[in-house]
């Protein structure tokens, strides 16, 4: 089963993947982590996206589906995906389309939690304090909002006419959350 979690910064993604890698034996495919990853190895792509990510910015759609591509061509995680932060613009819905019919794969579930601004800003600030995280700081975290609210609304649109589209209130408690994806994840 491959699952697509939307929802801006702080909604909840990360830790909802987890539960579903978990449950489903997946594979958790988090662009951010990725992204970070690079960074902290101070490779080439991570140098060119540093600023960026702490900008509050999308990285390039180019930089993304690279290296998105090998995750999904890798036979060990075939049908075993479970997106957290990606894809975050058209370009990359599409290119995910693409990959997936390419490797014979489609995406079973797509789920949309949706939060508001001032709840986001909440959670972000106490997650700072816990996780340390340096892309955290106030600033960053409206931008991050903003930016995925007006970037990642189009792609909304593009999944939320299929019948695979379940769009949850990400203001519920954690355990909350789950029991509505069991619900789906179970049928
Ligand atoms: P996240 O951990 O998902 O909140 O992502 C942290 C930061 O990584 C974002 O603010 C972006 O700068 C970058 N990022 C993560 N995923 C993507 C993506 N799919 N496309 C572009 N930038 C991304």
């Amino acid at each position: 089963m491959n699952i697509i979690l939307f929802g801006p910064p702080g909604a909840g993604k990360g830790t909802q993947a987890k539960y579903l890698v978990k449950k489903l034996n997946g594979f958790q495919v988090s662009t951010g982590d990725i992204l970070r990853d690079e960074i902290k190895k101070d490779t080439e792509i991570g140098k060119k996206i540093i600023n960026d990510m702490n900008n509050g910015k999308f990285v390039s759609d180019e930089i993304v589906n690279s290296l998105i591509s090998n995750i999904i061509f890798d036979p060990q995680k075939k049908n075993r995906l479970i997106f957290d932060g990606y894809p975050r613009s058209l370009s990359q819905a599409k290119n995910l389309d693409l990959l997936l019919k390419k490797s014979n794969q489609r995406i079973d579930l797509v789920f949309y939690l949706n939060v508001n601004k001032e709840t986001i800003i909440k959670r972000i600030k106490k997650r700072k304090i816990e996780e340390k995280r340096s892309d955290d700081n106030l600033d960053t975290i409206i931008k991050r909002y903003d930016t995925y609210m007006s970037t990642t609304k189009p792609v909304l649109d593009f999944y939320s006419k299929n019948m695979n589209f379940h769009e949850i209130d990400g203001t519920l408690e954690i355990g909350k959350i789950t029991n509505k994806m069991d619900f789906f994840t179970n049928l």
